[in-house]
């Protein structure tokens, strides 16, 4: 620990040169620094502190980011999305079939579409254009 003491430099503000300058400890009181003897012009004032303070740094703003939610996604984009991910054949629609999650359906009318649910002799698929309620053999 680097102790004050006379003798020692420290930066204080020079009341002559008006500057934050190296300083000299000539005189103590107690820990606190009394008198200081500048470097530059030689004159022995007042210890002033040098005004050390910290920069307030703006509180950032916590923006609450946006999760998207498959709920506003547009149904087209769902079931490209889904499409792309969904594996195996396409599987041609029929009432008496059973299907399980992510199967790839093939509708006569609605066209192609994606397995997402799978309940008691029903299914909800995604279609191009919206999700359906379809009956199987489940
Ligand atoms: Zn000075």
């Amino acid at each position: 620990m680097n102790k004050l003491s006379a003798g020692k430099e420290i930066d204080s503000m020079c009341t002559k040169c008006k500057l934050e300058l190296g300083h000299l400890i000539v005189a103590m009181v107690g820990d606190k620094i009394a008198k200081v003897k500048c470097n530059t012009c030689g004159s022995i004032h007042n210890y002033r502190a040098v005004n050390k303070v910290p920069k307030a740094t703006p509180a950032k703003k916590t923006s609450t980011p946006k999760i998207q939610k498959d709920m506003g996604k547009p149904p087209e984009v769902l079931w490209e999305e889904r499409i792309s991910k969904a594996k195996g054949t396409e599987i041609p629609y029929g009432m008496g079939k059973a299907f399980k999650v992510g199967d790839v359906i093939g509708h006569e009318l609605f066209g192609k579409g994606v397995v997402l649910q799978v309940s008691p002799k029903k299914c909800t698929a995604i279609f191009r254009d919206k999700e359906r309620i379809m009956v199987t053999a489940n």
